[in-house]
């Protein structure tokens, strides 16, 4: 743990403190398949619902409007529309990094091809070329996975 004080005058005037706090995490079951997938064979993948037949991503145990537990993992493509997308022109810390991501830069809800619902991630575009609503895009994955979000490190526009 690193302390630094802060003082002017022989008066406090701040504490700051650096906490190394180790934690771990369960993703569960079908998270970790979605993320082992991604690691071996960047791949992406749903679950199924056997009642009403929607594909849902990420997976998860539950289907909310059956309410049924749900089990049946389907792979999906990496591609996918943009649903909603906004630009993002503030500096918002990156939580993964602590420093602040590159602006501008957009994010989107995203339609992936096989699934049902939708999935949000940053989407990427060459300088000066604009997304919207309706356009494909495609997963980039990361060079080194880490069982992260981030083993998809964004969504490009997808070739025509
Ligand atoms: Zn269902």
């Amino acid at each position: 743990m690193e302390t630094r004080i802060y003082e002017r005058g022989g008066d406090l005037l701040a504490l700051e403190e650096t906490a190394h706090m180790p934690y771990r995490w369960a993703m569960g079951l079908d998270s970790s398949k979605f993320f082992q997938e991604i690691a071996a064979r960047e791949v992406l993948l749903g679950i199924r619902c056997h009642k009403c037949g929607k594909v849902y991503v990420p997976p998860r145990r539950l289907c909310g409007p059956c309410f049924v537990k749900i089990d049946e993992l389907v792979e999906l493509g990496s591609e996918g529309v943009i649903e909603a997308v906004t630009l993002v022109n503030y500096g918002f810390i990156d939580p993964d990094t602590g420093r602040q991501r590159p602006i501008p830069y957009y994010y989107g809800y995203i339609k992936l091809d096989g699934a049902d619902n939708l999935f949000s991630h940053i989407i990427q575009t060459p300088p000066g070329q604009e997304v919207k609503v309706g356009d494909r895009v495609r997963a980039v994955f990361a060079e080194k996975k880490r069982g992260h979000i981030l083993d998809i490190s964004h969504f490009e526009p997808a070739p025509a």
